[in-house]
């Protein structure tokens, strides 16, 4: 048993019939494996449980998976890390964008570092492939609300941190 590989394969087939906002609809599997290649190969993180959970990252929040299919087929420990960078889509979005804010000092070492890895690929992903009906004041929202997620967060892992810094300079 190989869990980060049967962690691609299970978020593989949660997403399987969802698409990016980019001009090519790219496959939304892509996302999460983006997040898990920045941990990996730019932080040089090694941690299983970090890597499972960048992959599952968004499974909770934007498809039908439950909290208790996930402890079942991955354990607590990384359902618990989803749970914390999982939004609560019972809210309004402009009230879930103010608590990502107001939470992100205060949660695991763990989910902030694929908190970090989100914010970092999502803003790549504006620069070099955007959304399409984004606007550019849209894209400059976007990018200051990031950075006001990651200065709450900061002093987990520099050199992601730098790199996310390096992603923000190219602000729109
Ligand atoms: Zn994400």
């Amino acid at each position: 048993m190989n869990p980060l590989i049967k962690a691609i394969a299970f978020a593989a087939d949660k997403h399987r019939n969802q698409r990016r906002k980019d001009a090519e609809a790219s496959p939304y599997i892509n996302h999460p494996i983006a997040l898990a290649n920045v941990l990996a190969n730019e932080g040089n993180l090694s941690e299983e449980a970090v890597l499972i959970a960048a992959i599952l990252h968004d499974t909770i929040e934007d498809t039908e998976t439950t909290a208790d299919e996930l402890r079942q087929h991955f354990g607590n420990a990384i359902t618990t890390i989803v749970l914390e960078v999982t939004d609560d889509k019972l809210l309004e979005k402009a009230e879930r964008k103010r608590l990502q804010v107001e939470h992100a000092p205060h949660i695991s070492r763990e989910a902030k570092l694929v908190k970090l890895a989100d914010k970092i690929c999502n803003l790549r992903d504006i620069t070099t492939s955007p959304p399409t009906k984004w606007p550019l004041e849209r894209k400059q929202a976007y990018f200051d609300w990031a950075k006001a997620v990651v200065d709450g967060l900061r002093g987990v892992n520099p050199a992601l941190e730098y790199i996310f810094d390096g992603a923000f300079g190219r602000r729109p």
